[in-house]
């Protein structure tokens, strides 16, 4: 519809960035135009009312951006998914495959708790490695998954099939 063109028109698409092959989708125009950074997080903000959620996780770096001013709008406490190394409380730590290596995530583990219903936010869906690792901490604290909602998911990269065991039925929506 009209939001969701709008939106579209304010993502860039960066050629052969980071590195030859890539088409990078570039969302700081739509950060920068205050229409569309507030329609994206309204959707987002009736998302997470509609799912129930009593927290909001946000994926370093992008996902912090928008999951903010949503938990705001939410009414509901914001907890940074980091990349590990950067929390100087006691974290809950999850590796995950990345197409070449591995990588780290952390949580703060008091940040999250049996009871919470908890909506993960990010800008794009890629291999869903990211998102699937982070719905594993949400699980090893205890709390329960409300969903996953993203701008943008990378269907090419088959990133909702890889998050379907851990989504356990809980929904994905990406805008
Ligand atoms: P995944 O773990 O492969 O799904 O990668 C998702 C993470 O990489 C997200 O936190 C995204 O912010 C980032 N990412 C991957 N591709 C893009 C892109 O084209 N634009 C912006 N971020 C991207």
């Amino acid at each position: 519809d009209e939001t969701l063109g709008l939106l579209l028109s304010r993502i860039k698409d960066v050629p052969d960035y980071p590195k030859p092959g890539v088409m990078f989708k570039d969302i700081t125009p739509l950060l920068a135009d205050p229409q569309a950074f507030a329609a994206l997080t309204g959707v987002l903000t009736e998302l997470c009312g509609r799912y129930g959620a009593t927290k909001i996780v946000g994926l370093e770096a992008r996902g912090f951006i928008l999951a903010a001013p949503v938990a705001v709008q939410a009414g509901v406490g914001f907890v940074p998914v980091r990349k590990a190394g950067k929390l100087p409380g006691a974290t809950l730590r999850q590796a995950y495959e990345l197409e070449y290596g591995s990588a780290e995530i952390e949580v703060h583990a008091e940040d999250l708790a049996p009871g919470d219903r908890v909506m993960v936010i990010d800008d794009v869906l890629a291999t869903g490695g990211t998102a699937e690792a982070s719905l594993e901490l949400i699980r090893r604290a205890g709390a329960e998954v409300a969903g996953v909602a993203v701008l943008m998911e990378l269907g090419f990269l088959a990133g909702r099939g890889r998050l379907e065991r851990a989504l356990a039925g809980a929904p994905l929506d990406a805008l």
